[in-house]
């Protein structure tokens, strides 16, 4: 582990202050090549990624490719769209302005932190960084003391091919998430669970400082009738059972149409079959849970409700078998908590507005699923209920939209990032209004005698 003395933290913050102020990162020119950087020193570092990810969640080669290291696309799209991003966007006058011309401009924030969650340790971390080298900052990031090989990973990537005037990794958990947030910051962008959530907010709110919360939630998974049955079932079981269930998109339990509850009872059981074989615990593309903690958990949800698919579990190796309860009651915990895991509660509805009327009882979550083809459900689905995002007839693909903004709402999350939601979250839109002096009406200067007509027309 390369480990940064915490007490150093103020020094670290002081350079990159200083590293800001020369006005470097300003350059467009300057942050295309320090993407271009950042996706050189991934594509070095893949065996290490692969293996520090293997190492903390046993996660299969080709699920570290499509969802950490997949995170290249992202620099690849800011590198793209990048001077267009930066170009000071004309903004329209209106005709009692006719002298006046309009600009926004996006300049950096400065210095901003990025803390990050163990469940996709390194993409997590990385794609904020795009978005906060693309909009010209500098940054502290704070991977996850959980996933320790992932962190250790990224500070040794970091150091190697950054400058930590520029860009510095800050390992370790609570202390140093203390240690760092006791400091002031331009920005703040955390993603990880409610609870922190609040926290880190609070401890922003001393300085004022601006943050973006990526948070978790329970994200419903709505099954209509109308469906191709075979393709709902693979999307759903890929969705849900890619690493363990550890995703914060990952559809967290099952609202099913009872018309078509047994059809998918009977579809899961096959597809977790063909995904996983007979035994998934040997099976080389199912992840392991990441902690005794996290395992100790989700086995307690175990007790809910009746487990009609797997339910085995094995301490010594952190696995969790894919499973599927039915009976679960609204008050289980299982149904009460996130379930961040490979367990996938079955609920059935008889008429849509029961299932509506259960999501919008509930905190909006991160994510919405409508499975259906019937477009006057999805519309009333969509105009009823309110989520972070919606995905229609497939599962966590959302995530992978460079041009759809990710990010929660209400206790999901605040603000969003991914392709120019990214740069927009680290980038402050200066508003410029230039006046010539070709003329200078006097409407608005004293004496106001007789001008108040005149007045009450432009306004009127
Ligand atoms: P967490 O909130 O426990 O930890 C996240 C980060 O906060 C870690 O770096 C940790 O060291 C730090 N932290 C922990 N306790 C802290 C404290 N008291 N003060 C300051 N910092 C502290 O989350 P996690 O367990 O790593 O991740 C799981 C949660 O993250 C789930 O709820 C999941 O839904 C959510 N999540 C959300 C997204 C998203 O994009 N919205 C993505 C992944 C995970």
């Amino acid at each position: 582990m390369i480990t940064t003395e915490l007490s150093n933290i103020g020094d670290i913050i002081q350079n990159q202050r200083q590293f800001f102020e020369t006005g470097k990162t300003k350059n467009v020119t300057f942050r295309i090549e320090q993407l271009k950087n950042l996706k050189q020193a991934i594509i070095e570092h893949e065996q290490a990624i692969v293996e520090a990810l293997k190492a903390d969640l046993h996660k299969p080669e080709l699920e570290t490719y499509l969802t950490e290291i997949g995170v290249v696309k992202e620099i690849d799209y800011a590198i793209k769209h990048l001077n267009t991003w930066t170009k000071p966007k004309k903004a329209a006058v209106s005709f009692d302005f006719f002298s006046y011309s309009a600009r926004i401009y996006p300049e950096p924030l400065g210095v901003v932190l990025i803390i990050g969650p163990w469940n996709y340790p390194f993409q997590l971390i990385i794609s904020p960084l795009v978005g906060a080298i693309a909009a010209g900052n500098c940054a502290i990031i704070k991977p996850s003391e959980i996933a320790s090989h992932t962190s250790d990973v990224i500070a040794k990537i970091i150091a190697k091919h950054f400058d930590p005037a520029y860009i510095a990794v800050v390992e370790g958990g609570v202390e140093a998430s203390e240690k760092l947030l006791a400091e002031k910051f331009d920005h703040i962008f955390f993603t990880g669970g409610t609870a922190i959530g609040k926290i880190i907010m609070a401890a922003a709110a001393k300085y004022l400082t601006p943050v973006t919360l990526e948070l978790g939630g329970k994200s419903p998974c709505i099954v209509d009738s109308d469906i191709n049955l075979e393709y709902t079932v693979r999307r759903i079981t890929w969705g849900k059972f890619i690493n363990a269930g550890q995703t914060c998109i990952a559809p967290d339990y099952l609202l099913v149409n009872q018309k078509i509850k047994q059809d998918l009872i009977d579809g899961l059981r096959k597809c977790l079959k063909e995904f996983y074989g007979d035994n998934p615990v040997s099976s080389p593309d199912y992840a392991r849970i990441i902690s005794q903690k996290h395992f100790d958990r989700l086995v307690n949800f175990l007790k809910d409700g009746e487990v009609i698919i797997g339910g085995e579990n094995q301490p010594s190796e952190r696995y969790i078998a894919p499973t599927v309860i039915d009976n679960v009651s609204l008050k289980d915990s299982v149904m009460q908590e996130e379930i961040f895991g490979p367990i996938l509660p079955i609920i059935e509805y008889t008429d849509i507005a029961e299932a509506i009327a259960l999501i919008n009882s509930r905190p909006k979550p991160l994510a919405l699923y409508l499975f259906s083809q019937n477009k006057n459900l999805q519309k009333r689905v969509l105009q009823e209920t309110s989520s972070g995002g919606v995905c229609i007839n497939d599962t966590v693909m959302q995530v992978g939209v460079s041009s759809l903004p990710f990010g929660g709402v209400g206790d999901s999350g605040i603000g969003n990032y991914h392709g120019k939601a990214s740069f927009d979250t680290f980038s402050h839109n200066k508003s410029v209004l230039q006046n010539s002096f070709w003329l200078d009406l006097k409407w608005r200067y004293a004496p106001y005698e007789g001008k108040l007509p005149l007045i009450k027309k432009l306004l009127g």
